[in-house]
């Protein structure tokens, strides 16, 4: 699996908010030790983001316009927002060209809506990338799958409707950000009650793959949380890293183009986590 990753996405911190640098500091340092091929993405231009979110909002971002306690402003960035956003394109790019790819960046993005700033997310990455290759006629049908623990509302409000999308995502219900309770157009929830542990989750990934399966996409695109640990402090649910060997080794089984872009995960398991999904997608 190719890795999409900058060390630049390390270059913004708040004191005590759990989506911190060392998540990712860490989860490289063992991806690095198997073998992968790595790559340094470019901060997408101002026009992938347009296909998804308002000009206002994009402004909003460069100046720090915008109100959400979970989603501090930081001088630089607007130009990491972008960076991770053009990670999860060259991870999309490389997915069509036959190598499954994961962008391993930050910030998060799958609460980012057309014109508001959510839940630690800039720029909705996975939706910017999903719409530049439809746009570019790159794919005629894009699946995107989430499993975050928390519902992917940014996701569903930019393709709610689109028949070219299949929106499904798993998450704890009830949970941030109390969307995602039942399955509305091409969007298909699955809501999951707190404290749902690895064989009730592993059900619902397949049903959730079946759904995936009959779409027939040409493209899947996998908005990665690993937040359903059970030690994370943010959520209440009870997988352990070995169940993200098994999502990993699920979804690499439907033998689909594919592109992982990392959304949330704040447990110290995380790193292992992100390990042993890559590496289940690896050893089928
Ligand atoms: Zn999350």
């Amino acid at each position: 699996m190719v890795i999409v990753h900058s060390p630049r996405c390390l270059e913004y911190s708040a004191p005590g908010h759990p989506e911190r640098p060392e998540r990712i500091l860490t989860a490289a340092a063992e991806l690095e030790e198997s073998p992968h091929t790595w790559l340094v993405p470019e901060p997408c231009p101002e026009a992938d983001i347009l296909r998804v979110h308002t000009a206002a909002m994009l402004r909003d971002v460069q100046i720090g316009h915008y109100e959400d306690v979970d989603t501090p402003h930081f001088t630089n960035i607007y130009e990491l927002a972008r960076l991770s956003a053009g990670s999860a394109i060259l991870a999309a790019e490389q997915a069509l060209a036959g190598t499954p790819a994961f962008s391993l960046m930050r910030p998060p993005g799958h609460h980012a809506e057309h014109n508001r700033v959510m839940g630690f997310c800039y720029f909705n990455n996975v939706a910017i990338a999903v719409a530049k290759l439809l746009a570019e006629n790159k794919a005629r049908h894009i699946a995107i799958l989430d499993f975050d623990c928390h519902h992917g509302n940014g996701t569903e409000a930019i393709f709610r409707g689109d028949d070219h999308v299949l929106f499904v995502s798993l998450h704890q219900s009830p949970c941030y950000p109390n969307t995602g309770l039942v399955s509305l157009e091409n969007c298909v929830n699955f809501p999951l009650p707190p404290r749902t542990g690895p064989a009730e989750f592993l059900h619902a990934i397949d049903d959730a793959l079946a759904k995936i399966r009959t779409f027939a996409p040409d493209l899947l695109a996998v908005s990665a949380g690993f937040d359903m640990h059970e030690d994370d402090p943010i959520t209440d649910m009870a997988l352990d890293a070995e169940t993200y060997r098994e999502v990993g080794r699920r979804i690499a089984a439907l033998r689909l183009p594919s592109f992982i872009v990392l959304e949330g995960g704040y447990a110290n398991a995380f790193a292992d986590c992100v390990a042993t999904f890559v590496d289940g997608w690896e050893s089928p």
